[in-house]
C-alpha cells in the first residue's frame, strides 16, 4: 500500500520491499528540546561530578537535533515479520527493550523513535519481567531493576510510556500490542539462545500485519554484518571488525521528547513490590561497590578514563593494580553503550596508545568476537561447540588421573588446596567481579580438577553465571569455552588431561604478579568463609 510506511532493514529472503512513503517531519520547537532536567550525568559511583554524562548529552545535541535528522544505517536493522508495512490505523509504535536497558546511545530505541516521528504516532518502551532467568539471582536483577527504574523515569521526563510488564515476552506483549492498536515492534538483539526464541515466539503470536524488527544496538558493527559465518579467531574477525568502524562507530542523535503523547499512560510501577515479588535466589548479595544504572556507569567511565586507562596497556594482566574499566556489569545489561564508551575513550589515542589500542581489542575485537560465536554456534556452551582439534584432544586425555578432583560445592566454597584460586573464586563470590586474568587460569583449573571436560565447563559456567555481575553473557561463555575448549585459540604442547588445550600454572602467575598480595585481599578467614 502507498499509504504505510516500510520499517524494515533487510527482509526476510526472496521478499521485495515495496516503495517507501516518505511521510510529513513533525514541527515545533518542542520536539527538538531535550529535557534539560535529564539525570544522566548528575552524581554516581565513584563520587564523580558527571561531567562525562553533561559532556555526552551535549555532543548528541550538536551532532543532531533529532534522529530524524540523522542519517540512520539501516544495515543495523533486520526485519523478524514477514510484513514490513506500518498499517494506516496504527496508534503506537513499541520498543520491546531488552538486552540494551538505556534510553539514550541505544539504536533501537532511536529507531523505534524515528518511525514514531516519522508516523506522527506515540512511542511506548516495555520491558517483560521474566521472575526467573537462566540461574539469575538476586544481585542480578536487584542491578538490572534499580537500573531499569532509572529508565523509566527518563522515559518519563521524554513523554514515552515505559511499561514493566510482568511475565514473558510472548504471553504479555502481544497483548498489549493488540489492545493499544500498536503498528510496529522494535527489539534490540541478543544472540543467546534464551532471548532469541524469545523473539521467535513473539513473531508466531504478533498480529500478522504488525511488522517486527530487531536492531543490534549492543555490537557497533551489527553482528551479521560484521561476518557471515563463525570465526575461527580475533585474527579473523580483527580486519572485518576495523574496516567497518569508519561506517558504524559515529556519534548518537539523541533520544528526545516525544511530541505526539500516548492517549493512555503507563500503569505506575511500585518498584519495590516488584523487588519483593521476584522469585529467585536470595542467597547471593547485590553488591555494593557498583551502583547500578547508566548514570553510574558513565561516571565509572568517566573514572576509567581518568584514573586507569594510562595503565590498562600495561597492568591489565596485574589483578593488584587497578587498571581496567569494570564496566563489564553496565556492559552486559546495556546501561552503558559500549560504542559511547569507545567514542569517549579513542579521544585519549594519541596520549595512550597501547592503552586505548587495547581497550578497543578488547571491548570491540574480542566482545564481538563473543557475539558472533553464539549467534553461529548452536553449541556455544557446550564441548560439543568446540573444534575438532580440541574435542579429540580432550577425549584422548579424558582417561587421564587428575591431581585433585572436586565436588561443585568445594569449589563453589573456594576449599581447593590453591589458595590463589581460593582467593579468586572468592572475589567473584563476594564482589560478583573477578579479575579478568584470573577468570582464565580459575577456569582451567577447574579442568584440571574435575572429572571430565564437559563436567568442568558445566561447573564454570554455573559458577560464573551465578557470581558474575556481567555473567550469562555472550563473553562469559566464550571465555569458558576458550578457557576449557581451546576456542578462538589454537593448539598447545601436549600434556595430562589438557591434551593441546593451553595450560596455565600457579608459577606462571608468580612470574606476573605478586600472588600473595592478591591472596591475602581475599583471605577465607577475614571474609568470614
Ligand atoms: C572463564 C572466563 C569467564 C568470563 N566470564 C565473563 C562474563 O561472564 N561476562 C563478561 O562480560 N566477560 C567475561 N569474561 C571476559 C572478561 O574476563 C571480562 O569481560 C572482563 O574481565 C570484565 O572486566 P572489565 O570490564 O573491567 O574488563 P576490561 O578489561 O576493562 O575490558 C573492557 C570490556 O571488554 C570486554 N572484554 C574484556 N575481555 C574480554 C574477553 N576476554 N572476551 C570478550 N570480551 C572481553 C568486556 O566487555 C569488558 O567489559 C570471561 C573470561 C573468562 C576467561
Amino acid at each position: 500500500s502507498g499509504s504505510r510506511s516500510a520499517v524494515g532493514g533487510a527482509a526476510p529472503r526472496g521478499q521485495l520491499k515495496g516503495k517507501r512513503k516518505v511521510l510529513a517531519e513533525p514541527s515545533g520547537a518542542e520536539m527538538l528540546t531535550v529535557d534539560k532536567r535529564r539525570r544522566e550525568g548528575e552524581v554516581a559511583e565513584g563520587g564523580g561530578a558527571g561531567s562525562l554524562g553533561e559532556a555526552v548529552r551535549q555532543a548528541r545535541l550538536r551532532f543532531a537535533p533529532s534522529v530524524q535528522d540523522f542519517k540512520y544505517n539501516k544495515k543495523r536493522v533486520r526485519l523478524v515479520s514477514q510484513d514490513s508495512y506500518l498499517k494506516d490505523a496504527a496508534k503506537g509504535v513499541v520498543y520491546w527493550m531488552s538486552r540494551d536497558q538505556r534510553v539514550q546511545d541505544n539504536w533501537a530505541f532511536l529507531y523505534a523513535q524515528r518511525l514514531a516521528l516519522k508516523q506522527q504516532l506515540p512511542l511506548h518502551v516495555c520491558f517483560c519481567l521474566v521472575p526467573k532467568f537462566l540461574e539469575a539471582t538476586i544481585r542480578h536483577f536487584g542491578f538490572m531493576l534499580k537500573g531499569l527504574q532509572e529508565v523509566a523515569e527518563e522515559c518519563q521526563e521524554l513523554d514515552i510510556p515505559f511499561h514493566l510488564l510482568i511475565g514473558f515476552a510472548k504471553d504479555v506483549l502481544p497483548a498489549f500490542v493488540v489492545g493499544r492498536g500498536i503498528g510496529g515492534v522494535v527489539t534490540d538483539f541478543s544472540p543467546l539462545r534464551v532471548p532469541m526464541q524469545w523473539v521467535e515466539d513473539v513473531k508466531e503470536r504478533l498480529p500478522g500485519d504488525v511488522p517486527f524488527v530487531q536492531v543490534d544496538a549492543h555490537n557497533i558493527v551489527p553482528c551479521w554484518v560484521a561476518s557471515d559465518k563463525q570465526e575461527y579467531a580475533a585474527s579473523t574477525i580483527r580486519r572485518k571488525i576495523h574496516d567497518r568502524l569508519s561506517e558504524f562507530l559515529t556519534e548518537f542523535p539523541p533520544v528526545i521528547k516525544h511530541p505526539y503523547p500516548s492517549a493512555a499512560p503507563a500503569e505506575p510501577i511500585d518498584w519495590n513490590a516488584c523487588h519483593a515479588s521476584l522469585q529467585v535466589d536470595c542467597s547471593v548479595k547485590e553488591v555494593t561497590w557498583a551502583t547500578p544504572g547508566t548514570a553510574a556507569g558513565l561516571a565509572v567511565l568517566e573514572s576509567f578514563i581518568g584514573e586507569r586507562l594510562k595503565s590498562f596497556g600495561t597492568d591489565r594482566n596485574n589483578p593488584n593494580r587497578a587498571a581496567l574499566s569494570n564496566l563489564s556489569p553496565w556492559f552486559h545489561f546495556g546501561q552503558v553503550s559500549v560504542q559511547r564508551a569507545i567514542l569517549e575513550v579513542q579521544k585519549y589515542r594519541s596520549k595512550y596508545k597501547e592503552s586505548v589500542d587495547g581497550f578497543i581489542e578488547e571491548a570491540v575485537v574480542r566482545r564481538e568476537l563473543a557475539d558472533n560465536f553464539c549467534y553461529y554456534n548452536r553449541n556455544y556452551d557446550k564441548v560439543e561447540g568446540a573444534y575438532n582439534w580440541a574435542k579429540t584432544t580432550l577425549k584422548l586425555h579424558a582417561q587421564d588421573k587428575r591431581s585433585h578432583l572436586y565436588e561443585l560445592k568445594q569449589l563453589e566454597e573456594g576449599k581447593t588446596h590453591d589458595p590463589l584460586w581460593n582467593a579468586a573464586q572468592l572475589q567473584m563470590v563476594h564482589e560478583g567481579k573477578m579479575h579478568g586474568f584470573l577468570r582464565m587460569y580459575w577456569a582451567k583449573k577447574i579442568l584440571e580438577w574435575t572429572r571430565s571436560s564437559e563436567e568442568a565447563l558445566k561447573f564454570a559456567i554455573y559458577l560464573n553465571d551465578r557470581y558474575e555481575l556481567d555473567g550469562r553473557d555472550p563473553n562469559g561463555y566464550v571465555g569458558c569455552m576458550w578457557s576449557i575448549c581451546g576456542i578462538h585459540d589454537h593448539g598447545w604442547t601436549e600434556r595430562a588431561v589438557f591434551g593441546k588445550i593451553r595450560y596455565m600454572n600457579y608459577a606462571g602467575c608468580k612470574r606476573k604478579f605478586n600472588v600473595g598480595q592478591f591472596e591475602r585481599r581475599y583471605d577465607p578467614h577475614q571474609l568470614g568463609q
